[in-house]
Formats: structure tokens, sequence, C-alpha cells
């Protein structure tokens, strides 16, 4: 394709840029789309906004009439805006085209009152991978308190009709938003400031419930569009077709269809077309091209209208044989006019890009799409989590069977994003202890494993603390001496560490520890105990030695320390031992490494 600031006048055309709308739960996306699908144009003169599979196309006179005085149309040659109808960055990222994100341009709602959310950091990370540009919609204005709507019209106008405490709380909310977007380290302001779209980020005041501001959002969209996109929108529309798998769906009469956007060149009915697969890419005839009918005719029997041919930006249901193992956000390629070869290997080096790099040994994933599961390995593959399996497709006993391969507690573990936990896997993995987490907000599914992998090792740590000699620093009383020997029972205090029953028992001779016995068990008021914490007095039975000759009243007694717990100790439990068992032990060793620099390390 020939692109360049005058490709449309070399024979090209311009296709529609493609829109998509994310943000937290609740924000308003699908009201905010269902306001801009129900618009009604007035104007008899002006085109009508036409439903797609999987997504609206609103043409320019449409967005120009809603727009009114905002938008002059002969400012614009793009045809208009397809807006993708599955909103929500799930669909966003499931959404690619050459390694790119298919939407051309963004619409990110949030809700004045809620502020930023989890989802909205996630949609901003996204479109900040893809370096999609995009706009904020500040929504649901509206329910500022005392607000006076005015229904369809732009942001100014309805701010001016708004009392002085109205349009203050709104600012207030409004510069919230802003707050958080330079949190997030975009510079943002209200849409009417900006002067370069390129580097700020416009803020649309707009109500998805009244419609205002709606006619600024369109306007902006298309502004954008025309000044930074044309040239990416200048594509051969009579070139062989390209577009991105949304859905692989079951159709009456159909069999197995692909719900697919369309966003390069033409598909026509008589085509071969090559899609990307579970295994090798399919290769097969397109039996029929589908749209939804038109709302006028929707008492008819059949949901959907055959046509001859669909042109890029558009949203359309392939019918053709042999569809079953197609993936949804795998690429679609119109063969005409080249080796069929050459279409497959594009698709091949296409799949091959989103694949994700699998380690030895790791957890499994598994995701509703290619895209999600692209996202999602980036997301493991920041957290540093090896992935041992990676597939599009729901959880299935195989899974289960692969994770319990698994080398390490921490990778028995199949993580599931939007997709079902089949009933025979979840059995296999109840049965075989594989935790399975199940989300549809990504970094949720990896905080969720994070917060189980810190689990296990907190309990690893624990049962290793178990097996572990302790460093203690304990002093033999005066007159407490219970028993002479067999075994000696002396009051001791610990100075710093902890006692614990079964410990060796070592007096220094100078730095020089000579084991005398091994404390055989400890009493406190009478009732046996398992250790003493710094500061304790405890009766202590201690088999070996005789006191008045290796042990005496006042001596300085040490549990001894064997040098790998030492080391242990030293190197990787120091942050989770009390200070005054850090203090025994460094003592402890500084005695030692008076002999032997190197015990210990
Ligand atoms: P989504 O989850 O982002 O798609 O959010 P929805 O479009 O489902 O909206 C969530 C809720 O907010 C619904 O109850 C909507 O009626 C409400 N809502 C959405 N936009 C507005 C708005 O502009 N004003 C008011 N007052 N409510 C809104």
């Amino acid at each position: 394709t020939t692109t360049g600031p005058n490709a449309a006048d070399e024979g090209n055309d311009l296709r529609t840029p493609i829109v998509a709308v994310l943000g937290h739960v609740d924000h308003g996306k699908t009201s905010l789309l269902d306001k801009i699908r129900g618009s009604t144009v007035i104007d008899g003169e002006a085109g009508a906004i036409t439903q797609h599979i999987g997504a609206t196309a609103v043409p320019l006179d449409v967005i120009s009439d809603i727009a009114g005085s905002l938008i002059d149309p002969s400012d614009f040659d793009l045809p208009g805006l397809l807006f993708i109808d599955t909103p929500g960055h799930h669909s966003f990222s499931t959404l690619r085209s050459r390694g790119g994100a298919l939407a051309d341009i963004a619409v990110l709602v949030v809700d004045v009152n809620d502020g930023f959310q989890p989802q909205t950091l996630e949609a901003l990370d996204i479109l900040k991978r893809t370096q999609t540009p995009f706009v904020v919609a500040a929504n649901k204005i509206d329910t500022t308190p005392g607000w006076n709507p005015q229904e369809d019209t732009p942001t100014l106008q309805t701010i001016e009709a708004q009392s002085e405490r109205a349009e203050n709380t709104l600012n207030q909310r409004l510069y919230e938003v802003i707050g958080e977007l330079s949190d997030n380290g975009f510079s943002a302001d209200m849409y009417w400031r900006v002067q370069d779209f390129r580097g700020n980020i416009g803020v649309v005041p707009v109500s998805a419930l009244t419609g205002e501001g709606v006619p600024d959002l369109l306007t902006v969209l298309m502004g954008l569009s025309q000044r930074y996109m044309k040239e990416d929108m200048a594509v051969d529309l009579t070139g062989p077709g390209a577009g991105t798998v949304l859905e692989v769906k079951d159709e009456r009469g159909f069999g197995t269809t692909l719900d697919v956007v369309l966003y390069d060149g033409v598909i026509r009915t008589d085509d071969t077309v090559v899609v990307g697969a579970k295994n090798d890419p399919i290769v097969t005839e397109v039996r029929a091209l589908l749209q939804p009918r038109p709302l006028a005719e929707i008492r008819t029997e059949k949901r959907f209208e055959q046509v001859d041919a669909v042109t890029a930006a558009a949203g359309v249901k392939i019918a053709a044989p042999d569809l079953d193992d197609a993936l949804a956000g795998a690429p679609v390629r119109v063969v005409r006019g080249r080796p069929e070869e050459e279409v497959v290997a594009e698709v091949e080096a296409e799949l091959a890009d989103i694949e994700v790099d699998t380690a030895e040994n790791g957890i499994v994933v598994k995701a509703d799409t290619l895209g999600s599961l692209e996202a999602i390995a980036n997301a493991l593959d920041e957290a540093e989590v090896p992935i041992v399996r990676a597939e599009v497709g729901d959880v299935a006993p195989r899974d289960v069977a692969v994770a319990s391969t698994a080398d390490d507690p921490k990778h028995e573990v199949i993580l599931a994003f939007n997709v079902e936990v089949l009933p025979d896997a979840a059995q296999q993995a109840e049965d075989r202890d594989i935790r399975v987490f199940s989300d549809d907000v990504i970094y949720q599914l990896v905080d969720e494993y994070d917060e189980f992998v810190s689990e296990i090792e907190r309990a690893q740590q624990t049962a290793v603390m178990d097996k572990i000699s302790r460093p203690c620093r304990f002093r033999v009383l005066k007159d407490h001496v219970f028993r002479q020997s067999n075994p000696a029972v002396v009051g001791v205090e610990v100075a710093s560490g902890t006692l614990r029953r079964n410990s060796n028992v070592v007096v220094f001779q100078g730095n020089e520890p000579k084991r005398v016995g091994t404390l055989k068990s400890l009493q406190a008021q009478g009732e046996d105990v398992d250790e003493a914490r710094v500061g304790e007095q405890v009766a202590a039975a201690i088999d070996g030695p005789t006191v008045g000759r290796q042990i005496d009243e006042g001596d300085e007694l040490w549990a001894e320390l064997p040098e790998k717990h030492a080391k242990i100790l030293e190197q990787e439990l120091l942050e989770d031992i009390p200070g005054d068992e850090r203090e025994a032990l460094s003592q402890y060793l500084e005695k030692r490494r008076k002999v032997d620099p190197f015990w210990g390390k």
C-alpha cells in the first residue's frame, strides 16, 4: 500500500478510522455507545448510522448533523467513524492488526464521580503500550449536584446554562481527572484548550445519559483522525481485504462463522481467504458475507442479509467451510491476485509474532483470544513469572495434566483469563491440588497469583525456620542449680535470641566453641515449653555436663549453630528474625570468624 501525504490523490481511498471505547466497569462505556448509536438524524438529507457485525458506522454527514456548529464537514475527507461495539480493553487487546492495535483511536471513559479505577489504569497501560491516540470522555457530568440538563448540546453550551456552583463542582471533578492523567504520565487538558493532540490528551466532559458533550466527542474524534491519521487511512479499498477475527460463532444455517473487523481492502463472496487457526492457517472459500438486517426489517425471520462485498473499515460475518479451528484475535486475509502460499506465510508470520515465549518450567495460562493471551503474557513477563503453556481456549483436563507435572508448587497453577473451566478439568484440578485462578482483569489475575506465591513462600520459610537451629546466648543463674548432672538442671536466663529444646549447648573457650551437652527440656513455671525468648527465665535440663565442672553458675552458654544453618540465617533469613536473634547471630559469627574468616560464608 502506498502511503504518504498525497496517498489519497495517488489513486488510494480513505478508509473509516476504527474507534474503541475503554474504561472501568460501570463508568458508562455501553451507555455512551448506545447514545451514539441511538442518535437519530432529523435532517432528512443526512445518511444514517449503520449497524455492522460487531461495529457501528457513523458517517461524516451524521456526525456533522449531531455536531452542528462545531463541525464544518467540508474540512473533512475521511468518511466517518467505525465504533467497535464491544467496549473494554479486553476486546481492545483482542483486536490487533499486524502487531499493533486494530483500533486507530480510542475513547477512555472515566466516571467523573468515581475517578481513576483499576481498569482505567490498565486501559491507560494498554493505550501507552500500543501507542494508540485517545481522548478521555469525562462521563456522567449530569450527576453534578444542581445540574440543569441540556439534552444533546455541546459541552460549553451546557456549562453556560449551569449555576456557578454546579459549574465549579464540575470543574473541580474535571481537574481531578486531568490531575490523575498527569500522575500517570499524560499531559492533559480540557479538549478546547489543547493545541497539539499528539502531545496532550484532550478531556471531553460528556453525559451518556443526556447526550451533553456527545457532539464534542464526535467532533474531537473526527478532528484527531483527520489531522493525524489521514495517512494511515489511505489504503487501496479495491485491494485484497485484511481483517481480524473478533469472534468464532456457530450460526444456525451457516455452521461456524467468523465475526471479522475488516481494516483494509475489500472482501467478496467469490474470494478465497486464509484464517489464523489453532494449528496451520485455514484456507477456505467464502460461502456468504453477512450483515445485520437494517432496523426497519427486524421483523423478518432472518437476522442477517447477504451482501456481495464489504469494504474496509467494516464489521462482517463470514460464512465458510472448515472454520472450526479459527482463533479469535487471529488475522484474516483475502488471497485474491497473489499466490496462496504467500498469504499463508503472511498469516503464519503474524501468528508467530503473537506466540508467547514458553519456558521449560512455569504456569499454565489460558485465555479467550490471541490478543488477550499476548497481553497476559506481557504482564507475567513483567512480573517475571515463567509460562510453560499458553493457549487460547477453555481450561481442559490436559491443562491440569500439564500443571500437575510442575517442578515447583508455585507452578502448580492455571491462570484462566475470560474462559470457562470445563467441569472435568475443575474436578481433576481439585483432586490434584492444582490452583485455578479465573478473572477477566489481567492485573487482578497477576495480583492473585502473586499473593498465592507469597503465601507459599511464607509457608516454606516457616518450615525452614522450624528446622533450623536458632542463635541464642544464655546465662546460668546463680543459686538456681536444681540438679548437678544426668541431666544437669539449672535456672537460665536468655540474654539474646531464642532458646529451643533439643539444641546442642556450647561454651566458648576463647573463640572456640566446645559442646557440653544437649538441651533435653525446658520448663517455665513448672510447665514444659519448646522455647524461651529473650529476657525469659526458665529451668533447663541439659544432658551431658556436671555443674561445677563443664558448666558453672554465672557461665555464658550458647546454642550451637551448625555452619550451614548460620549461613542460611545470615544470607536468607536475616530480615525475618528478630533483632535480638540477629545480635546473637552476629556475636556468634564474630567469634567463629576470628578463627576462620570464611566460616558460614
Ligand atoms: P459500562 O460498564 O462502562 O459499560 O457502563 P454502563 O454503560 O453499563 O453504565 C453503568 C451505569 O451508569 C448504568 O446504570 C448507566 O445508566 C449509568 N450511566 C452511564 N452513563 C451515565 C451518565 O452519563 N449519567 C448518569 N447519570 N448515569 C450514567
